[in-house]
């Protein structure tokens, strides 16, 4: 029998949650501290695209039904892309069923996180809400972690504490500090994310634009790009955001009031094709809360653990939007760290430092590889002068014409080693 490991996992978000779902299949004592004083109630957490290999990772959970069953989430094997005066640029595959067992699925981050509490309150799992991590101290053998719940300070010993808890991790900067290294900061990239939804009747015509068979709609132009999505399998709403370039602020400042965000966006996307500047307009009246979402990077990463600290999901390597792979990253991440400390549970003599090692060398080409296709995507959202716009359009034509669908097979082909096994560990 192996020793029982006491883990704490600080985060719980889509890679702290499926750790400890993964997790409460080996012989893990685990409990997620999570600041949020309790689950999302609605779209605040923003509409992401799910891959084939997040899928299949949910899958090895036993979750991909229960993800396919909620009212929101629809299969999307392919973006439609167009220029700013509704020309067609062409489509490009996003990974369809009958290729990888999974389409790529486009849904609210809040029906993930539903599916995933869901399954934790199933097992018993224990999350703390309202429970801010705020400290780790390394000791011979294991980590004290430091914590608060309201008002009371409180601190437990463990063997491994997960850092789960996203781009801006407290974890990550305490073990940077106990690796003596000055943490790296999130930069910002230049480019911010505007979005909301709108009921699709808002926008008359906008029902025969995007629909269940087109369901995603994304248009590049000079100042900026605008995305369009359907997300629920009732076609009521439509899901958008732009992202363009703007000027570092304080956090306080990016705090705008909706007026200005709207005026903002009008004056760059006015007199694009429709439906565009009729979404914009629609969203002012029908959508109370719009989000703006300067996008931070963490680059490069040297170290993604400590001797028992490991950071997972965007605490390790925060994943621009403009990979739609920031939660399926994530969710791999969670499963390939359960996979390796069952292989180290059932090698009791392994070291738990290795295991950690290993996580970040195996994970961290694909993950950086991603990244930096990422940026390259994020770079075509930056502004262009006439005739940049022009070159971009025809390379996208003529990219778009030649893609042929296993143009993603890395991307979406990848299955977590070992995630097949989950069925029969879960029997
Ligand atoms: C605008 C935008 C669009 C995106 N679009 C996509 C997309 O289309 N496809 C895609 O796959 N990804 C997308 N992403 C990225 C994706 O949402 C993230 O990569 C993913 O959510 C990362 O999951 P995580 O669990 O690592 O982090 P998070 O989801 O950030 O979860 C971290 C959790 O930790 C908690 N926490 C923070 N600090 C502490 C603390 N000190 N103590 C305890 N708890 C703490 C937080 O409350 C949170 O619940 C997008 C991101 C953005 C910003």
């Amino acid at each position: 029998m192996s020793r029982q490991l006491n883990i704490i996992i600080a985060g719980g978000g889509i890679s702290g949650a499926t750790a400890a779902l993964f997790l409460s299949h080996l012989n893990v004592n685990v409990v997620v501290l999570e600041s949020r004083p309790g689950r999302m109630t609605s779209i605040e957490g923003g509409i992401v695209m799910l891959g084939p290999n997040g899928m299949h990772v949910l899958q090895g959970l036993g979750l991909a039904e229960a993800l396919h069953h909620r009212l929101n989430g629809i299969q999307v094997p392919w973006l439609h892309m167009y220029d700013s005066a509704g020309g067609r640029l062409g489509k490009v595959p996003q990974g369809s069923a009958e290729r990888y067992g999974f389409s790529s699925t486009m849904i609210t981050r809040w029906d993930i996180q539903e599916v995933l509490l869901d399954a934790m309150e199933k097992k018993r799992l224990t999350i703390v809400w309202s429970a801010k991590v705020e400290g780790a101290e390394e000791v011979t053998d294991g980590v004290i972690v430091h914590w608060r719940e309201g008002n009371i300070v409180k601190e437990r010993k463990v063997d491994l504490l997960v850092g789960a808890d996203g781009i801006w991790s407290t974890v990550r900067t305490k073990m940077y500090a106990t690796l003596n290294i000055p943490a790296p900061k999130p930069r910002y990239s230049g480019l911010v994310g505007v979005g909301g939804a709108i009921d699709i009747s808002s926008v008359h015509g906008l029902a025969q634009y995007v629909t269940l068979e087109k369901p995603v709609v994304m248009v590049q132009g000079r100042l900026g790009f605008f995305g369009m999505t359907l997300f629920d399998r009732e076609a009521k709403y439509v899901g958008w955001w732009t992202t363009h370039e703007a000027a570092d602020r304080s956090r306080d400042e990016w705090k705008v009031p909706k007026d200005q965000i709207y005026g903002e966006i009008l004056r760059r996307y006015a007199d694009w094709a429709f439906p565009i500047p009729q979404i914009i307009n629609a969203a002012e009246v029908v959508d109370a809360a719009p989000f703006v979402w300067p996008i931070y990077e963490v680059e490069n990463l040297q170290h993604w653990h400590s001797k028992s600290i490991v950071l997972v999901g965007d605490a390790a390597h925060a994943m621009p939007p403009h990979s739609g792979q920031g939660a399926s990253q994530a969710l791999e991440d969670a499963a390939y760290l359960a996979y390796l400390l069952r292989q180290h549970q059932l090698n009791p003599s392994s070291d738990l430092n290795d295991v950690l090692a290993q996580f970040q060398r195996d994970r961290q080409q694909r993950v950086d590889e991603i990244v930096a296709e990422a940026n390259r995507r994020g770079d075509q959202k930056r502004e262009l002068g006439a005739f940049g716009m022009f070159m971009k359009k025809w390379g996208m034509r003529i990219v778009f014409y030649f893609m042929k669908e296993d143009w993603m097979d890395g991307w979406f082909g990848y299955k977590v080693p070992g995630i097949d096994d989950w069925i029969k560990i879960r029997e």
